[in-house]
């Protein structure tokens, strides 16, 4: 179980000791606040807002943002207001805890695809400062990575909610990874058989595709140092939702989806990366 403590010490690798100290500041005035509150998993509910500020660290986020993070659901269910805040710690960091806030009354009842859209426009519109967009996210994932704990028909509310509010946004902004376990999680908890299924095909496939990706890797590599080019390469498997949403996309079958491995060769230059693509081309 993380605490402030391991927190504190991850800390020290980016922060300086006053922005550390405001820091677990903040988790103790919220650790009062929410005194007597638990989460569904049966934590004390600062296991939360703590979850949620590690995530941010992980991104190396400045020291109001996880602030804010531990403070993020005082507003909500704690009662205490966003002057109350301004004055115990800054007009900063008063102002990302009232965004984040906000964006929770959003009411999201999405039926179509479109409306989706205009919900994402919305929460980046009406978001004057993006770390309340980064805090939002990272209070999103680790609702998800918990999940488990809530009734099912919640449960499918919020990942439906995830995968065609967040994800989509995470992505716009860049964040791959969070987006793709923003995809995986959502799927999971959305359709619990198709994703065990989808899982179960891409683990009796793989058999020999570990292997395979790196022999594909090493002789990319090796291509272009024959060549004299110089870039980055780096492979992947495609994640569960991206596989699922393919055989979906084009009513294919999984042993149909070839193209479950990707490759991406980073170079420095538009002219480069027109000679590595005939160099894979004759590859
Ligand atoms: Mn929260």
């Amino acid at each position: 179980m993380p605490t402030i403590h391991n927190l504190e010490k991850r800390l020290r690798s980016y922060l300086d000791d006053d922005q550390i100290a405001q820091v677990v500041r903040a988790y103790h005035f919220a650790e009062q606040a929410h005194e007597g509150q638990y989460r569904r998993t049966g934590d004390p509910y600062i296991t939360h807002p703590l979850a949620v500020a590690n995530i941010l660290t992980d991104m190396h986020m400045d020291h109001a943002s996880l602030m804010a993070a531990m403070l993020h659901d005082v507003i909500e269910d704690t009662g205490i207001s966003k002057e109350q805040l301004a004055g115990e710690f800054s007009e900063e960091v008063a102002e990302l805890v009232d965004g984040v806030s906000k964006i929770a009354q959003i009411k999201f009842e999405s039926k179509a695809e479109q409306q989706a859209e205009n919900l994402r426009k919305m929460m980046l519109a009406m978001t004057r400062d993006i770390r309340v967009i980064l805090v939002k996210l990272a209070d999103r994932l680790h609702n998800m990575r918990t999940l488990g704990a809530l009734a099912p028909e919640k449960r499918r509310r919020i990942a439906k909610e995830t995968l065609e509010i967040y994800a989509p946004i995470a992505n716009r902004l860049g964040m791959h990874s969070l987006s793709t376990e923003f995809e995986d999680l959502g799927f999971k908890a959305m359709y619990p058989m198709r994703s065990m299924l989808i899982d179960r095909a891409v683990r009796n496939a793989r058999g020999n595709r570990k292997e395979l990706l790196n022999r594909i890797l090493e002789s990319l590599q090796a291509c272009l140092e024959r060549e004299g080019l110089q870039g980055k390469v780096m492979g992947r498997e495609k994640h569960l939702y991206g596989i699922y949403q393919k055989m979906r996309g084009k009513k294919k079958s999984f042993n149909e989806i070839m193209d479950v491995y990707a490759f991406r060769i980073i170079v420095d230059k538009p002219d480069t990366c027109y000679r590595v693509l005939g160099a894979v081309h004759s590859l």
